[in-house]
């Protein structure tokens, strides 16, 4: 690819919304323009990295045995009606009406029209097991789109859904999407963590979450190296990847009897809240019970209410959590909320945003509670005495670590509920009709590739995995027209790199060297070739790699050798 002949537009100026670095930098490098309000377009530049993403999904959706397929974004009332979710999604339903004034919903996920596809074309048992994949666009009125494609309205997801007899083999198939999953991360070079994620009021027996590692990560995941064991929870995310109840519109009843601003917190615990993800925590008399409170980007927005039934709490500081759970190196609880955590107004904790519990053997109990991304109020914990202990696993070795992470990827066993709902059946083998039960696996592809840049970058730009590359390399011509020795040998080597399967980029468009490499750094260009007048004469090219500190002047075959 000549970049002469390709729209690549990279800018100083951003705006000022622009907060987080992955934001900032896909807005520098021109990957994505902004039309409105969660709404972006992908440039050229962008969509060669989106593409990256898809292709390995789906290599690895196929790989696992997934079926690619296509729905419509736009989806019919009466379906969401059958499913009761037409007024329980909430908010973030975008619904409108033709021109007969039916109503619609853009599909903020698919398990609706899923599970009508699955009535219609599935008869029979000898059809299962089945899993359906798509790569579709989904909008959801999120109440704060931000961070460009890392929270937007309309975004890209891959979703599949399996469909099976019994839940034996709904678990092998999890199984087998779980490590899908694993290998799609991997491929793409991330340091994630795959977390156990509660199923909450739902029900069914499993949920994973998969999150990218960055400190910007809007969750908190609590994990142990030590025993391998990971908890992560978001409560209501874990209720439903894709059927969550409209936490945001129940949450607006709520009522919260003490509530302080952040700013009254903060002066309380002496403390300087200055970023998106500052914990507090409310520590109880009556034992250690806390909760890790984080806030809001805008934290004047933030409000703490008090946590009811529970005694006498005062304010704890991360540091204080941290200490009390370096000191207690049993923390290798499991995650078990729903039915011990009750918020104020005796709501279901599935109405909530999302949270983080766990339990030790000795009864420490841990609850995380975040509020802030899609609710326009506080949510208030309230009783956690009865979380319990124990359960699969503690074997008590290793720390727990409490990190940011990124959701890039949820898994979900769905049950029968969806299936039971639209009255989707097949025969079983005595030719009695049996109800599938579902699983559910979402992937936010184009939300992978802003978490990628909060993992991958420095003071100059991106720095691109190789597998998510706009370009492998680049050969940047410097001086062309004053030496056609030089246009010459960048062309072979540009055709030569791409014959030998290595995606290179030409930079002729003619920048002076300093501008060139600028753009070329902040794209992100794992590998650069400069040829140049006197690399020419010497019979050598400068190659750097994006990571190094230095540049080296190599010849054609240690090159060839080095990146092809
Ligand atoms: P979040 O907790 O970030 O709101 P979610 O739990 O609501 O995400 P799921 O319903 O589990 O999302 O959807 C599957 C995947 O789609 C998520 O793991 C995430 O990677 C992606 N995703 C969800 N919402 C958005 C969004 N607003 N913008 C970009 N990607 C998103
Ligand atoms: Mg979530
Ligand atoms: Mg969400
Ligand atoms: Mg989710």
């Amino acid at each position: 690819m000549r970049l002469s002949q390709f729209h690549l537009h990279t800018s100083k100026e951003i705006p000022a919304e622009a907060e987080l670095v992955s934001h900032k930098l896909m807005l520098k490098a021109g990957m994505i323009r902004k039309l409105a309000s969660g709404l972006y377009t992908w440039t050229p530049l962008g969509l060669r990295v989106l593409r990256k993403v898809e292709r390995i999904v789906r290599e690895e959706m196929d790989a696992a045995g997934a079926i690619e397929m296509l729905m419509p974004t736009v989806q019919p009332r009466e379906l969401w009606e059958e499913s009761g979710r037409w007024e329980k999604f909430g908010g973030q339903l975008l619904k409108m009406q033709d021109r007969k004034e039916a109503w619609y919903c853009y599909g903020p996920t698919h398990e609706e029209v899923i599970t009508d596809f699955a009535r219609n074309e599935l008869a029979s048992y000898k059809q299962l097991p089945i899993v359906f994949y798509q790569v579709q666009a989904k909008f959801r009125d999120e109440i704060r789109p931000r961070f460009g494609v890392m929270r937007a309205r309309e975004f890209l997801m891959k979703d599949a859904y399996s469909f099976h007899l019994d839940e034996a083999d709904l678990d092998r198939q999890y199984g087998v999407m779980h490590d899908a999953y694993s290998r799609i991360f991997t491929r793409l070079g991330l340091r994630f963590r795959a977390v156990f994620a509660d199923t909450g009021a739902i029900g069914g027996s499993a949920s994973h979450e998969f999150h990218v590692l960055a400190d910007s990560g809007e969750d908190a995941i609590a994990f142990s190296d030590g025993s391998g064991y990971a908890a992560n929870v978001e409560l209501a995310e874990a209720v439903a990847p894709h059927s969550r109840p409209a936490a945001s519109e129940d949450m607006r009843e709520v009522e919260t009897p003490v509530q302080k601003t952040c700013e009254d917190v903060a002066a309380l615990l002496g403390l300087e809240l200055s970023r998106t993800v500052k914990s507090i925590a409310l520590v109880g008399a009556d034992g250690f019970v806390l909760a890790l409170v984080r806030g809001d980007h805008t934290l004047n927005e933030i409000k703490l209410a008090k946590v009811e039934g529970l005694g006498e709490y005062r304010f704890a500081t991360e540091a204080e959590i941290l200490e009390h759970l370096g000191s207690r190196p049993g923390f290798l609880g499991p995650v078990r909320p729903a039915k011990t955590i009750r918020i104020i107004a005796d709501r279901s904790v599935a109405a909530m945003a999302d949270f983080v519990v766990g339990a030790n053997r000795d009864g420490f109990h841990l609850a995380g509670v975040n509020w802030g991304r899609d609710l326009p109020e506080p949510v208030v914990v309230a009783d956690i005495r009865n979380v319990s202990a124990g359960d699969p696993s503690p074997d008590g070795s290793g720390t727990l670590a409490i990190a940011r992470g990124i959701e890039v990827g949820h898994i979900f066993q769905l049950g029968r509920q969806y299936a039971q709902a639209l009255g989707c059946s097949v025969l079983d083998a005595n030719g009695k009709a049996a109800t599938p039960t579902m699983g559910c696996y979402g992937i936010g592809v184009s939300r992978i590739v802003a978490a990628a840049i909060e993992q991958n970058h420095d003071d100059n730009g991106i720095a691109w995995p190789e597998a998510m590359a706009p370009w492998q390399a680049v050969v940047c011509v410097i001086n062309p027209k004053k030496d056609p020795g030089v246009a010459e040998a960048a062309d072979a080597l540009h055709r030569e790199l791409n014959g030998r399967g290595v995606e290179t980029a030409m930079d002729d468009r003619g920048l002076r060297p300093g501008a060139m490499f600028a753009d070329m750094e902040l794209i992100g260009i794992p590998h650069r070739i400069v040829v140049s007048e006197r690399g020419v004469a010497a019979g050598t090219f400068e190659y750097r790699h994006r990571r190094a500190a230095e540049a080296e002047n190599l010849d054609r075959a240690t090159l060839l050798d080095r990146i092809g």
